[in-house]
């Protein structure tokens, strides 16, 4: 395998930054993924527009054009052979002396990628059983639209689920709705057979993948509720699922165990599956 680091294509495992990296010592950085189809970037746009904001909240410089940027994926994707997979890009504020202001003058940011490949048939395959959820209290900073690499409450609430045989965990705040999930956004079919997913001016990531979708549901002249929704809408639900670079479409079968409908995966969530990885493979770049 082979991982980019600031400017050059080295072995993965000799890949590295310094022990002063700020992402390292702080948490001061930001990340991206895109999912790849036939070796390129799915909603390549939606993805940078979103770096750049992230990175401009955290007044971080942007390390390289979205051309460049582009072009950099690319390559490093073309020279892990990955066909289907993951591509994560990596940015903080650069190596400085440990302070927690920001190094004044400012260092250049550190850029790190890496490319995975994805099982597709695999992934099909999951998605065809269903993903179990586990709730846990929310518990993040206030900042959960910016794409951050403070991942602990993140780590922590996956691991929650892992033990529990489920796929993700929903973060639920004080009011007893799901925000989002741990790396996904969350979504239900109500009992009336509308779509519902929380909307993005709460404390949540806009997700990419979900804008994504938002447009294709739009387009087939289906209905769709920006609302927030409590685990027991869920389990009420005719069917439930997320969204995200990782899970593309995800159909979510349980929530803390208990059942959603008949327990197996929704019509309306493997047909959104099905016409979102058909609208990224077409869009692709
Ligand atoms: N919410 C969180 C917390 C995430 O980490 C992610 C990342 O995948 C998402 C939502 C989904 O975002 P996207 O569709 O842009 O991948």
């Amino acid at each position: 395998r082979i991982a980019y680091v600031n400017g050059r294509f080295v072995p993965h495992g000799q890949a590295s930054v310094h022990i002063e990296d700020r992402g390292y010592q702080l948490g001061d950085g930001v990340y991206e993924v895109w999912a790849i189809f036939s070796g390129k970037l799915a909603d390549a746009e939606g993805h940078f527009a979103r770096l750049e904001r992230s990175l401009s909240e955290l007044r971080i410089a942007m390390p390289m054009s979205r051309r460049a940027l582009t072009l950099v994926l690319r390559e490093a994707v073309r020279r892990n052979r990955v066909t289907e997979g993951l591509a994560y890009l990596q940015v903080t504020r650069g190596v400085a002396k440990r302070d927690h202001a920001f190094p004044n003058p400012p260092v250049p940011p550190s850029v790190v990628i890496t490319v995975n490949r994805t099982d597709r048939a695999a992934a099909d395959a999951r998605a065809a059983a269903g993903v179990g959820v586990v709730t846990t209290p929310e518990n993040r900073w206030g900042r959960c639209d910016i794409k951050t690499v403070n991942l602990l409450p993140n780590a922590l609430a996956k691991q929650k689920a892992r033990e529990a045989g489920a796929v993700e965990a929903w973060f639920v705040d004080d009011l007893g709705f799901v925000t989002e999930g741990a790396s996904s956004n969350a979504w239900i079919v109500d009992r009336d057979g509308r779509l519902r997913t929380r909307d993005t001016n709460a404390n949540i990531l806009r997700g990419v993948t979900r804008n994504t979708l938002l447009e294709v549901i739009r387009g087939e002249g289906l209905d769709v509720d920006e609302r927030p929704f409590t685990p027991d809408d869920a389990l009420a639900a005719r069917e439930a699922f997320i969204t995200g670079a990782g899970s593309l479409v995800l159909p979510v079968v349980s929530v803390d165990g208990k059942p959603i409908a008949n327990g197996v995966p929704g019509p309306v969530a493997m047909r959104l599956r099905r016409l979102y990885i058909d609208r990224a493979k077409e869009t692709a770049i």
